[in-house]
């Protein structure tokens, strides 16, 4: 029910009762006065019957009483009209005419009593008014003395007499009053509505229409225009509710326009845009964060680790392999994996081209169509990989996996929003990636490619924090090419070259990955092996000797040159306690090698190191 119906039904409803109780009351007061007009009435009647009879009986007419009393009926519209007498009249004067008789108890309890008696009946068809008063002997107050006439005393009941009034007018006027204003009553009522219809409606639509604009900006839409045909407060209203509107939407607009361009794709879409504004605005706020915090992170790999953490702690991805690809190879690296094995490791890795994400740049979801990914068809698991390019040279996967339809609907429901990370991620990982190459380039010598001097110096202190850490040990290898000078100043600078690059060479096949090899000076080489015993050290010297040795380099005109190096060894922590002092006396044993004849391996002893050289 509309509010103004509801007004209406309570208006009517109070004014019904209002004329109900104004019926009810009036019908009640109006019966009252009419019974008592009647009763007052019969008084007068009977005063008149009284002095009537009291006349007629000084004047000695009393054979003509009933033509009076007859006509005293008729005058005053009284239905029936008689008398009786009492005891001691009828004692004294006999028992009168026969009309003269008691009719019923009221004409008996009267003359007992000598009190007044009313009743009223009332039946369907009429309602009677019944009067008796009793006739008394008069006081000596008023002219006629009934004692002279009567014997009885002063205040006896001499007679009663009897009326019956036919009131039935009363109560149909009765009816017609209350019906008169029942209907007046009516009319007001209908007046009153419709005068409450006519001014309550305008403000009832204006009240619908702000609803309507309401609930229409509840779902985000503000292009609604209020009207009103009500002026004053509601008017003012109604321009205010309109220009807070314009402003809102114009301010949603630019908030939407201004969100789309942060979000560059497959931005939150619902129905709601304050919610979807809210959304992405809290969407916004999370990868601002992230952005802040990779900014400040010191290497691809760290920045790979918070990706990591996303993946875990706001996806609550449960089982995912992250990867990083090489494009211009293929070749694809585990960066981090939830599992043991995953739905496509090792096969794939060295061939990221069989992963359908990485060769299509596209999303690849397996419950859209079954085994799309070749690469993972042998598993029984659903899959959402997920293929971002960083740059030319790298692109990253996140393939997520489960065996719960559920599970992967929600993956598939957060595809958008993992590749906002990505997509923030990106620039700091190129800045990564160009920061490790600027980084590389500075700390790797161009002509050999092996790190460098300054390498060595930056790395040393970790390397070695970490050996005593764990316990490792490091052999170190100092190495130089025997008369090198000569072969410069005899075959020229570029010979010379060839041969520091052909070392170089000698050395990277001759050393294991976790060993570091680094051109220290002009043709001399440091070497650290990680844990090899001394017999392996030795072996890995010779490597190194003999295959040197072995090269021969072409100096034009069919000549060849052939060269050799001298190595001095020393052992940390065993010969010293940092790897610099090993790295002097490994210098020392090169030294004692190249004073002994040069072309061989040396390594440190004690006594070679003489005292004074300090480090
Ligand atoms: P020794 O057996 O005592 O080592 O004699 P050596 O002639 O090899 O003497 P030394 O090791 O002192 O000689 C180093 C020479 O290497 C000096 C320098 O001209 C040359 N050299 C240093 N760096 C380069 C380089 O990058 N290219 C070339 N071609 N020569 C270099
Ligand atoms: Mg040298
Ligand atoms: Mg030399």
């Amino acid at each position: 029910m509309t509010t103004k119906s509801r007004l209406l039904v309570i208006v009517t409803f109070m004014l019904l009762a209002l004329t109900a109780a104004t019926i009810i009351n009036i019908s009640l007061n109006f019966r009252d006065y009419s019974i008592n007009s009647a009763v007052e009435k019969s008084q007068m009647a009977a005063n008149i019957v009284k002095d009537g009879l009291t006349a007629h009986m000084v004047n000695g007419i009393m054979d003509k009483r009933q033509y009076f009393l007859d006509k005293i009926a008729t005058s005053n519209n009284i239905k029936s009209l008689w008398i009786a007498r009492g005891e001691k009249v009828i004692s004294q004067y006999g028992e009168g005419l026969s009309s003269e008789t008691m009719r019923d108890a009221i004409d008996e309890e009267v003359l007992k009593t000598g009190e007044s008696v009313k009743k009223i009946t009332e039946n369907t068809k009429n309602t009677i008014l019944r009067v008796t008063i009793p006739y008394k002997a008069s006081t000596p107050v008023d002219n006629t003395n009934c004692i002279s006439c009567h014997n009885v005393n002063r205040g006896d009941t001499l007679g009663i007499i009897s009326m019956e009034f036919d009131i039935s007018d009363m109560r149909s006027s009765g009816m017609m009053t209350i019906l008169k204003i029942l209907g007046i009553n009516l009319l007001f009522i209908i007046v009153v509505l419709l005068l409450i219809n006519y001014f309550v409606t305008p403000y009832m639509n204006l009240f619908t229409n702000l609803q309507d604009g309401i609930r229409k900006a509840y779902r985000g839409d503000f292009t609604h225009k209020f009207i009103s045909k009500v002026g004053g407060d509601a008017k003012s209203v109604v321009e205010q509710m309109n220009s807070l509107f314009t402003k809102m939407q114009e301010t949603f607009g630019d908030i939407k326009y201004n969100l789309a361009t942060f979000i560059p794709q497959g931005s939150v879409s619902l129905s709601d845009p304050l919610h979807e504004a809210k959304t992405i605005i809290s969407e916004l706020s999370d990868i601002y964060k992230f952005k802040k915090t990779i900014e400040l992170d010191g290497s691809k790999d760290e920045v790979y680790t918070r990706i990591v953490d996303i993946l875990k702690l706001k996806y609550h991805v449960g089982h995912f392999a992250f990867y990083e690809v090489n494009n211009v190879t293929s070749e694809r690296k585990l960066i981090y994996s939830t599992d043991e094995e995953n739905i496509c490791f090792e096969k794939t890795n060295k061939n990221a081209l069989e992963c359908r994400a990485f060769r299509t740049n596209t999303v690849t979801i397996s419950t859209e169509f079954p085994n799309l990914c070749q690469a993972c068809v042998s598993l029984n698991l659903d899959y959402v990989c997920i293929p971002f390019n960083i740059n030319h040279d790298i692109s990253l996967t996140v393939s997520m996996t489960s065996g719960n339809r559920e599970e992967v609907d929600l993956m598939k429901k957060n595809i958008s929003s993992i590749r906002h990370y990505l997509e923030a991620a990106k620039p700091v990982i190129e800045s990564q990636i160009l920061m490790g190459k600027l980084r590389d380039t500075s700390l790797r010598d161009g002509m050999t490619g092996l790190y460098n001097r300054r390498f060595l110096e930056e790395v040393i202190d970790k390397i070695m924090s970490q050996a005593n850490r764990n316990k490792e040990t490091y052999s170190v290898l100092m190495l130089d090419v025997d008369f090198f000078k000569m072969v410069n100043d005899t075959y020229g600078h570029d010979v010379g070259d060839k041969v520091i690059v052909a070392l170089a060479k000698v050395l990277k096949s001759s050393i294991r990955e976790s060993d570091l090899a680094i051109r220290y000076g002009g043709e001399e080489f440091v070497i650290l092996l990680s844990n090899a015993t001394d017999e392996g050290t030795m072996q890995v010297a010779n490597k190194i000797h003999s295959g040197f040795a072995a090269l021969s380099f072409d100096v034009g005109s069919s000549e060849t040159l052939k060269k050799t190096i001298s190595i001095g060894i020393s052992k940390f922590p065993t010969d010293g306690d940092t790897i610099w002092k090993c790295i002097k006396y490994a210098d020392t044993a090169l030294y004692e090698a190249k004073n002994t004849g040069r072309n061989k391996i040396v390594e440190f002893h004690a006594d070679m190191y003489k005292s004074g050289d300090e480090f």
